[in-house]
């Protein structure tokens, strides 16, 4: 695989929840607009969000962390196809137990949405100064905002812990949130 397209057909087949075309058009002209050279990606799945944000400038680093061993081996093998190895760094781990010392402008949340808030307090000591926290998934196809019965209790269940982290977000004393109802629904964080 070596273009972009090809990518989007093979999550689109295989059921690989990639960023959505509003959600990351909103990313890239985000990063593009505040000059952010260092990203820290959670949830990676084949490299497709990473690869994006890599391509738009040769000054960007991205480290970016994936706990699936197949999506993990399909975005190296991505990664390499796009010559990107320079500028991303993959690491194969669960998230929660990754422990990192530098500091990024920007760090991008898109894993296992019961953890959230967790992934949000453990890795805001990794953020600089003016950096910036983006979540993705925040309206969850539309559910965070229905009043409809939600029939299966998984689904239940990560709508209700979005549901907890938009009010983190909103309660937090150290962070100012815009949400945005574009792609999924994305949450950008600011330290106050
Ligand atoms: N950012 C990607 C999509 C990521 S999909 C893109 O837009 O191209 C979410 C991924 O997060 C899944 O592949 C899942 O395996 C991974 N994930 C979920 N919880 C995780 C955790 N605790 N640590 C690392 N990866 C995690
Ligand atoms: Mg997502």
């Amino acid at each position: 695989m070596v273009h972009i397209r090809q990518l989007e057909t093979y999550a689109e087949e295989h059921n690989i929840p990639i960023m959505q075309k509003e959600g990351i058009e909103f990313l890239l002209e985000y990063i593009e607009k505040n000059n952010i050279h260092t990203i820290l990606e959670i949830g990676t799945a084949i490299g497709y969000s990473a690869i994006r944000m890599a391509l738009l400038s040769k000054q960007i680093k991205v480290v970016s962390i994936e706990r699936d061993e197949n999506r993990f081996s399909m975005a190296v093998q991505n990664v390499h196809d796009f010559h990107l190895e320079d500028q991303i760094t993959l690491l194969f781990e669960d998230a929660m137990h990754t422990e990192l010392s530098e500091t990024f402008d920007l760090i991008f949340i898109d894993a296992a949405k019961s953890q959230y808030i967790p992934f949000f307090e453990k890795f805001k000591k990794n953020l600089n100064p003016n950096g910036v926290i983006i979540s993705d998934n925040l309206s969850f196809h539309g559910l965070v905002e229905t009043n409809e019965e939600i029939k299966s209790r998984n689904v239940r269940g990560i709508v209700r812990k979005i549901k907890n982290y938009i009010q983190f977000l909103k309660e937090n004393e150290e962070f100012e949130t815009t949400f945005y109802k574009l792609g999924d629904g994305v949450g950008v964080s600011k330290k106050k």
